[in-house]
């Protein structure tokens, strides 16, 4: 019998599975310390990388060191002992080799503990970035490691990885436990790429020649110097364009097999989205003309649109998505506009019924607090195809709701959906057709993540404010400044403007945030706006307490609106001038954007306040003035991106975005755009994936993602 590609494949998969308590050195009790950390496989491990690589080639002499380069150095502990007293120690050592010396500084930790780990008259190396007080170079919170002990056992490799740590394991006992998962993997590691991909991937041949290499490098280079980053970087791009290779595949399939499958075709006859236009005081701007032609290019297609649509906070995105819905109306199908909070969806219920006055179309609204009664007649009629636009929350992709002819979903602010939720209500087409897909989101997505998650998306951009807007000036406000904003509000309402006070989600207990939001109002209330009429919004209300408490606010009978974050999205009230936002550093800035967002609308000055409180670290500090410097989506996003992480900032368990092990969406965003060529290329050549070079690629994706993705795609 030939051992084939799709048996390696298998081996590789068991290899990888295998939990790491097969290793020596890994017992019951270290086991639970690297589970600890999320890892248990062989696979974990071999994802586990060095956060960076002590290069021994490459240490300089002390006296070369620069002042703000972050570096690896070397020498013998020549002092080490805490100065100063109470509040004001420190822990001060002094490092020698033949050429100079560097002071090594410690302001925190547990300086008994320091002083026994590391004796004086040791040889140490470290880690750390240069700095210079009072004319000598030292080194803050170095990370040190004993050269004669936990260094030792490396010694013969030119370059030593460090890993992030594994409380309770060593770095030298984790060396050792990660060689032998290293040599394993490597030894198990099978190419996923086929060759003719390879061979696009712009990158040199020989960084595909030998699989097992690229574990073995990306772990224990081979060579330090200039190789190192050369060695390191190329094995890392194998790595990540195999990952986002196969992504790329599984989506490409899901595409086609929507093709197969075939899209509504829509023939407008623009007369329903005359009439609105008509009917409206002001004229679309420019972006908002743009994008709608090119909505109206896809509808007008066979094919099924994906289309993205980006605009900020207040572009108008709304009535964009309105426009595209009277265009599938007019020619005779059903629309949806699915929102993620109840609220939304009654707002966007309110407005476009608003705006739709007079026009034959029967708009109607389903979210989680319709009556069952209403529920029932309201599925009838969608069955029927009495009601021409559904706007509703979750309750829209239920299982029992369908459709006579459904031909558009809308989704707003698609970063809380997954995809595995558009995709339930992109089945809902009854006949057969699949219908178009907007999805609509403030949050500018990166190219590279829109790419991540939905493969194929066209991309619309509403880069244009509709006249009269301001941008609203930020404001961090520490503790000793909140009487003066308080003030602040007084003073803006007494001039007839409303303000919002917004206090933080507790994620892990509902009942906590609703206890903390209803204090919060009543603090508000009774002791910091006695004389003004606040209201409360949060989630947890019954839907028509809610509706009840915003229409008091747009109304103007509430002054001051105390809530959870469920206004964030959609809640338009112009006249709100000022946004207070309670413990804004425990908010991600693309909220904080949103949330500010809620001001400004009505061309009157608005100010967005951001109350920290309490500790906060210096980098949330940093967090913070983001918000302040820029009114820019675009620019919070990215930084929201660097700072917490793709999978973060879209909510990890919500996002739909694939866990990669080594890429990183952010960063490796080009080699997303190169993986994509590769797996068109593949499919191209061979569309079912049926020659035996590519078996191996077909089972990966089919176990991977074909659930994940749902792929229509019979092989
Ligand atoms: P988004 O959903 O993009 O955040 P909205 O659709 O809620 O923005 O629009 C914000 C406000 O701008 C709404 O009050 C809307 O009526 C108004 N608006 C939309 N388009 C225009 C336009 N072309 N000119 C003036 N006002 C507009
Ligand atoms: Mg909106």
């Amino acid at each position: 019998m030939t051992i084939t590609g799709l048996d390696r494949y298998r081996q590789m998969v068991s290899v990888m599975d295998t939990p790491l308590t097969a290793l020596k050195g890994v017992g019951p009790k270290v086991f639970a310390r690297f589970e600890k950390k999320g890892l248990r496989t062989i696979g974990d491990a071999l994802a586990f990388l060095p956060y960076r690589y002590e290069d021994r080639t490459t240490i300089k002499n002390l006296n070369e060191l620069l002042p703000g380069e972050a570096t690896t150095f070397m020498g013998k502990l020549k002092r080490l002992e805490v100065r100063g007293y109470r509040k004001r120690r420190v822990l001060e050592g002094l490092l020698v080799d033949e050429r100079g010396a560097l002071s090594l500084k410690w302001f925190r930790g547990n300086f008994d503990w320091l002083l026994k780990k590391y004796p004086v008259g040791e040889e140490l190396i470290g880690y750390g970035t240069v700095g210079v007080f009072a004319g000598r170079k030292e080194v803050v919170h170095p990370e040190l490691e004993l050269v004669g002990e936990d260094y030792s056992a490396s010694e013969s490799d030119p370059v030593t990885p460090v890993y992030s740590e594994v409380e309770g394991v060593h770095q030298r006992q984790l060396r050792r436990i990660m060689r032998q998962a290293v040599e394993s993997g490597a030894r198990a590691r099978v190419p996923l790429v086929p060759q003719e991909a390879q061979a696009l991937s712009g990158l040199d041949p020989r960084w595909w020649e030998d699989p097992g290499r690229i574990w073995r490098e990306l772990h224990f280079p081979s060579k330090g110097g200039e190789d190192l980053t050369k060695i390191v970087t190329g094995c890392r791009h194998v790595a990540v364009l195999e990952e986002f290779f196969l992504l790329q595949i599984a989506l490409l399939l899901k595409k086609s097999g929507d093709e197969a499958v075939g899209g509504v075709k829509h023939s407008p006859t623009y007369k329903l989205v005359k009439a609105l236009l008509s009917s409206l005081s002001y004229e679309l701007t420019d972006a908002q003309r743009r994008v709608l032609g090119e909505i109206c290019a896809d509808m007008e297609r066979p094919s099924p649109m994906h289309r993205l649509l980006q605009g900020d906070v207040g572009s108008g995105k709304t009535l964009v998505a309105l426009n595209s819905a009277l265009l599938a109306i007019e020619g005779g199908y059903q629309a949806a506009l699915m929102a993620p909070t109840e609220v939304l969806a009654e707002q966007h219920f309110k407005n476009i019924s608003q705006l739709l006055t007079g026009l034959p179309v029967n708009v109607r609204l389903l979210t989680g607090s319709t009556t069952a009664v209403e529920r029932e007649s309201l599925l009838g009629e969608l069955s029927t195809g009495a009601i021409d636009l559904i706007i509703g929350t979750h309750a829209l992709i239920v299982e029992d709701v369908s459709f006579r002819r459904l031909g558009l979903i809308v989704v707003d602010e698609q970063h809380r959906f997954g995809v595995m939720q558009r995709v339930a209500l992109a089945e809902k087409g009854r006949d057969g057709a699949l219908p178009d897909t907007l999805v609509m989101t403030a949050t500018p997505m990166h190219r590279s993540i829109a790419m991540t998650v939905y493969g194929d998306l066209d991309l619309s951009v509403i880069d244009e404010m509709p006249p009269g807007r301001r941008p609203v000036s930020t404001k961090i406000v520490k503790e000793r400044g909140r009487g003066e904003v308080f003030q602040f509000v007084r003073q803006e309402v007494s001039k007839g403007r409303q303000a919002y006070v917004v206090c933080p989600l507790v994620e892990e207990s509902e009942k906590v945030e609703l206890k903390a939001a209803v204090e919060t109002a009543n603090h508000f209330s009774s002791e910091i706006f006695p004389d003004l009429s606040v209201g409360l919004l949060h989630g947890r209300m019954r839907g028509s307490d809610k509706a009840e408490a915003l229409e008091a606010f747009s109304s103007g009978k509430t002054q001051v609106l105390v809530s959870t974050t469920v206004i964030e999205v959609g809640i338009d009230v112009p006249n709100a001038t000022v946004m207070l936002v309670e413990h804004a550093e425990r908010f991600g800035l693309s909220q904080l954007h949103q949330l500010r967002g809620r001001v400004g609308r009505g061309g009157n000055e608005s100010w967005c306040f951001l109350l920290a409180g309490g500790s906060v670290s210096e980098d949330g500090w940093q967090r913070l003035r983001v918000m302040e410097e820029t009114n820019d989506g675009f620019r919070i996003s990215e930084e929201d991106l660097r700072i917490r992480g793709p999978g973060d900032m879209l909510g990890t368990r919500q996002s739909g975005l694939p866990d990669f092990q080594i890429g990183n969406i952010l960063r490796d965003g080009p080699l997303l755009e190169v993986a994509r060529g590769m797996a068109q290329a593949v499919l191209k050549a061979d569309p079912p994936l049926s020659s035996p070079d590519h078996s191996v690629v077909k089972r990966v994706v089919e176990a991977r993602w074909s659930s994940k993705l749902s792929l229509l795609y019979s092989g």
